[in-house]
């Protein structure tokens, strides 16, 4: 079996080539016996490069668990996720943590954003923070963060402290931030709900160009399915159970879109 070094161990290749992250037969529960919620049932997923999978659901079916899971910030209580071809479960904290680090962007519920610095400062700050530039950013880091707040419709922002942000433009900030590491995969929780129909469009835009020329894959959850319009798969999420025809592997069998 083919297998990868990672921090010094040899893993096993437990997925398809082209997967960037892959759950199979995950569950997840909250806290355990009679008061134990059952999140997410047997859930079966693939995300390959380049492909956007978007989940759909309505409050409390368990989008963000699945997410987190798929994103490695938390971990299933049963099956298996399988990122880059690493087996997650056998990583230590400190494995997961960098993997994280180096191939996932986030984008969060809440844009979070440091209100004492500026856009462009927020966009930077994942590279900051491992010490690839200094504060303030430098060349080219700093014209990418710009070219990303552009095309997000935030040029005249970039300068702005986030505190004079509205929600949707820091919206908009927290997915240049997301992308400024240039990720395999990005992780977007509702991202686009607090947005209006132009700044979506330019959102959408956005993704696709980054599909189109890095492969990034995109996992993106919404209430309103009708809001991604670029996704290649839509899965419902009903319960913690992805429907899908008959309900066998939904993961792979709602393609949209090539
Ligand atoms: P969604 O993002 O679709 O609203 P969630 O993943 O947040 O769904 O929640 C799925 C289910 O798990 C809900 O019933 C929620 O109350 C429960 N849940 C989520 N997080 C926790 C937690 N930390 N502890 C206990 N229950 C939780
Ligand atoms: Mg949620």
């Amino acid at each position: 079996m083919e297998t990868t070094q990672f921090h010094g161990k040899r893993l096993a290749h437990a997925s398809a080539p082209g997967d960037v992250v892959s759950l199979a037969r995950v569950h997840k529960v909250y806290g355990s016996g009679l008061s134990g919620v059952h999140a997410l049932h047997d859930i079966d997923l693939q995300v390959g490069s380049g492909e956007m999978v978007a989940v759909c659901g309505p409050g409390g079916s368990g989008k963000t668990t699945l997410l987190q899971i798929a994103g490695m910030l938390d971990t299933a209580t049963e099956g298996n996720v399988v990122a880059a071809s690493l087996l997650v479960a056998r990583l230590s904290e400190q494995a997961r943590a960098d993997l994280r680090a180096e191939m996932i962007g986030f984008v969060f519920q809440f844009p979070n954003l440091l209100p004492f610095l500026t856009a462009r400062e927020n966009v930077l700050l994942p590279l900051m923070l491992r010490g690839c530039i200094r504060h303030g950013g430098h060349g080219a880091a700093h014209e990418r963060a710009d070219a990303l707040l552009a095309q997000l419709g935030l040029a005249t922002q970039a300068r702005y402290d986030a505190a004079r942000l509205d929600p949707g433009q820091c919206q908009r900030v927290a997915i240049a931030r997301a992308l400024i590491t240039r990720p395999r995969l990005v992780v977007a929780d509702e991202p686009v709900s607090r947005l209006d129909g132009g700044s979506l469009r330019l959102v959408m835009d956005l993704f696709a160009r980054q599909q189109r020329e890095h492969g990034t894959a995109f996992l993106i959850s919404t209430r309103d399915q009708r809001q991604l319009t670029g996704a290649n798969r839509c899965l419902q999420l009903r319960d913690g159970r992805l429907d899908g025809p008959d309900g066998v592997d939904a993961g792979r069998a709602l393609r949209v879109r090539p």
